[in-house]
């Protein structure tokens, strides 16, 4: 059963401006990751690094194993190399004057599934979940851009009770070394508190998943109950031949972008 539509006219908002670029991604046993969504051969329920975090936080910990993760990863689109889902998520955040950004259909899309998100699913998140979620923080930005980043303001339309919990970037840590999963890549505001509480990574585009899950290790390590990362883009190389991805390339082109799909489940709401 579908949530109700609190904007009335969101769904078909979200269908004409979003329905031919984005892409819902796909919950398929054996075809998808069952944590990051990627498509994947058969006989397999995770990708390789998916697995890879999975075993390294299972291990005794030290020598950078043992390294708590998030487990439920909720993708909102699918971002295919060459097509303009994988533009978007880099010229979204392009630097540009702030009035400028807010008239880039680039933008005005981000923006417009994250809303869509907080909207019709952010609750979701809650029904599949131990405790509902209480805290939210942005993943940062590594890269020392001046300004506010543009996710930032993206996840302004995230639920208001979703308290605004900082991370911050710990400088001086090679890129190579930022795949990997590491609590001691982000530092917690002092003041901040997370012992106890469900806390969303926000993060815009999943790669490999490193930054998101080494932010999320930051906060399990400060007492976090329970971790999800919601990250706007899983980004999807189409042009590699696999049998997963050839499933999933089959699937793509009947389906346009809907929020009657939830992307906690991969089907209708829970
Ligand atoms: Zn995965
Ligand atoms: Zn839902």
């Amino acid at each position: 059963m579908s949530a109700p539509e609190p904007i009335p006219g969101l769904r078909d908002i979200v269908r004409t401006r979003l329905g031919a670029i984005m892409r819902n991604p796909i919950r398929l046993p054996y075809v998808t990751c069952a944590m990051c969504t990627v498509p994947i051969t058969r006989q397999y329920t995770l990708c390789y690094r998916c697995n890879e975090d999975v075993r390294g936080s299972q291990a005794a910990p030290g020598h950078g194993l043992g390294v708590p993760i998030a487990r439920r990863i909720v993708p909102l689109t699918y971002a295919l190399y060459g097509e303009q889902s994988n533009i978007d998520m880099h010229r979204y955040k392009d630097p540009m004057p702030e009035p400028q950004r807010l008239r880039t259909p680039s933008y005005q899309r981000v923006l417009l599934l994250a809303l869509g998100f907080a909207m019709v699913h952010a609750s979701c998140i809650d029904r599949v979940s131990v405790r509902p979620v209480s805290c939210v923080s942005v993943v940062p930005s590594l890269s020392g851009r001046p300004g506010r980043h543009p996710l930032l303001s993206v996840s302004d339309v995230l639920p208001r009770h979703w308290q605004r919990v900082e991370l911050r970037g710990v400088s001086g840590i090679p890129e190579a070394q930022r795949r990997q999963v590491r609590a001691g890549h982000f530092l917690l505001h002092p003041t901040q508190q997370v012992a106890g509480h469900h806390v969303v990574i926000f993060e815009d585009t999943w790669v490999q998943g490193g930054h998101a899950q080494s932010a999320a290790a930051t906060v399990l390590m400060s007492g976090a109950a329970e971790v999800t990362i919601v990250t706007i883009a899983r980004r999807v190389r189409n042009n590699q031949r696999s049998p997963g991805e050839e499933a999933l390339r089959n699937a793509l082109p009947t389906s346009e972008y809907t929020l009657d799909i939830c992307p906690v489940t991969g089907r209708s709401c829970p």
